[in-house]
């Protein structure tokens, strides 16, 4: 019987790359994002779906930092996929990267609303859908939820906070068959990548053992690592060249 996944900041990114590893696993996906700009990108991955992978598709606008609008989303991908869910791949995130004292509450609301509460709001609404089948959640931490980075506060309270919840929902849901693991990607070239300063970021770079900014593709690889490790659950697990090592 085929699979299905709901997968969050699905269009761009890391989430551009796991959607189609998701696709090349033959799971069905429900591929969220919230733009207008990603409106256009997400049809074309539901396209790219179904004509190159053979699998169901379907892109579902939310802002996954509000737990109506991810009602609204979970409640559509059931709908499509006859109520069976097997995977939640959370994974939407921004950062502000901002000096902690300019930073406005507002704008640090955002990043921990849209970065962890989101995760426990789809956690939440998906759950019951996934125990007692094998199933999977992976969220999408950070080296910033392992380590405190510079004007980034807000971003780092956000991804530890990922770390937990992952931990704390690994043990509770393991005797109900689904497993809750993190990836806590390093630095990876895409668009919150491109939107920081360009001379500090190679300045970064040039500190990582392996010596380059890692791809979305090494972040895709993790997950269907996880997605298809039976005794794993609980864990955070970090492609990060070397540079952050716990
Ligand atoms: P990105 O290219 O900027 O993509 C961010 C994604 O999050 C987009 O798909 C975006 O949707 C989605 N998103 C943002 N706010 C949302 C909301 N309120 N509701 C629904 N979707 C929302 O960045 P990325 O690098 O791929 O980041 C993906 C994840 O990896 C994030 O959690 C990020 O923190 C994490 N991460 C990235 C790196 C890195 O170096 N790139 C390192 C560590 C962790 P739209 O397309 O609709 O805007």
């Amino acid at each position: 019987m085929s699979k299905n996944a709901i997968i969050t900041g699905g269009t761009r990114g890391l989430g551009e790359a796991m959607t189609l590893k998701l696709g090349d696993m033959g799971y069905n996906v429900a591929i969220n994002y919230t733009s207008e700009r990603s409106g256009a990108l997400a049809d074309a991955l539901v396209q790219k779906l179904k004509e190159e992978k053979g699998v169901d598709a379907i892109a579902v606008k939310a802002d996954v930092s509000d737990y109506d609008a991810c009602e609204q989303l979970v409640k559509t991908a059931l709908d499509h996929f006859q109520g069976q869910l097997d995977v939640l791949i959370n994974n939407a995130g921004i950062t502000n990267n901002c000096n902690f004292i300019d930073l406005q509450p507002k704008d640090y609301m955002r990043v921990i609303n849209t970065n962890l509460v989101s995760m426990m709001h789809m956690s939440h609404l998906c759950l019951p859908h996934l125990v007692d089948h094998d199933s999977c959640i992976v969220n999408t931490a950070s080296v910033g939820g392992l380590v405190g980075v510079v004007n980034q506060a807000d971003y780092c309270a956000a991804k530890t906070g990922v770390i937990g919840l992952t931990r704390a929902l690994a043990l509770e849901f393991a005797p109900r068959k689904v497993r809750v693991n993190a990836i806590a990607p390093g630095m990876i070239m895409t668009d919150m990548l491109r939107g920081v300063n360009q001379d500090e970021l190679r300045a970064l770079a040039a500190t990582i053992p392996l010596g380059y900014i890692g791809e979305p593709a090494d972040i895709a690889g993790c997950m269907e690592y996880i997605l298809t490790a039976p005794y794993l659950t609980g864990q955070t697990i970090s492609p990060n060249g070397g540079f952050v090592m716990p």
